[in-house]
């Protein structure tokens, strides 16, 4: 595989969302290079209602490529986040991604580092993200890398209950879905690891001493948080359309949702 290049990939965004309405800033940067982030209002307000909010990040992990990818590709697609108004962190760990290591430079999982955090890089989105208020559904971007099939970590305490399911049927079309009754040691039903069966293995979600991101964001910004894993073992193209698939499946349920009297 081509290797990652985070300052590549930065220009490849920075370039995809001249045009658009898009704001971009950025994070506090890495040696690897920097770290935007984007918001755009929703420019489609044919309704009085406010529109859907959505929060999407990738690229926490460095060897999980698909993501950042995923993200790219949407945002190419001129349409594509025109009825929400969407918050993106498309590369939150540059130095992993410039390795293709899990962790950052140090080898500290970012992605357990949201309660009390240690790293650098986990400190500069935590310094934005409490400035960003509610969301109707945060996204989270992953793959499994000894995975030959797809699943999906779901909190969701919204009004959308079969939001796990679109999301699997939209990655059904581009990469076979995880059936097994027990996924990473946790209880699963068609590729849907639910917040009680994360419980009934691990505890109580908000005791661990180890937040991932989606702890963090579900204590704090929604009551509906998703992270997708697609598997490394399938062709790179399959994963990132199966990405992409999963967040369009997410704004078609909540704009079509929102829009109902
Ligand atoms: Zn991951």
């Amino acid at each position: 595989m081509t290797p990652f290049v985070p300052a590549t990939y930065v220009r490849e965004v920075e370039s995809a969302v001249r045009e658009g309405g898009w704001t971009i800033r950025y994070l506090s940067p890495t040696p690897a290079g920097a770290r935007p982030w984007l918001e755009h209002p929703a420019s489609d307000r044919a309704t009085a209602t406010p529109p859907p909010r959505l929060y999407l990040s990738a690229g926490i992990h460095g060897d999980e490529v698909a993501g950042p990818l995923a993200v790219l590709a949407m945002l190419r697609e001129p349409a594509f986040f025109s009825q929400v108004d969407a918050t993106i962190f498309p590369i939150l760990n540059p130095e992993g991604l410039a390795r293709g290591t899990r962790g950052n430079f140090t080898g500290i999982d970012l992605n357990r580092d949201y309660r009390g955090p240690v790293t650098s890089e986990t400190r500069g989105h935590l310094a934005v993200l409490p400035t960003l208020g509610r969301y109707d559904v945060t996204i989270m971007l992953h793959e499994d890398y000894e995975g030959t099939a797809a699943y999906l970590y779901e909190l969701n305490d919204g009004p959308i209950t079969d939001l796990g399911p679109r999301i699997i049927a939209a990655m059904r079309r581009h990469v076979p879905i995880d059936e097994r009754p027990i996924i990473e040691e946790v209880e699963a039903r068609g590729g849907i690891l639910q917040r009680a069966d994360l419980i009934r293995k691990h505890g109580p979600i908000e005791a661990r001493p180890d937040w991932p991101e989606a702890i963090y964001l579900s204590i704090n910004h929604t009551r509906v948080s998703y992270t997708t894993e697609t598997p490394m073992l399938q062709p790179l193209e399959h994963r990132v359309a199966a990405q992409v698939s999963a967040v369009r499946a997410v704004i078609d349920a909540l704009t079509k949702t929102k829009n109902v009297p």
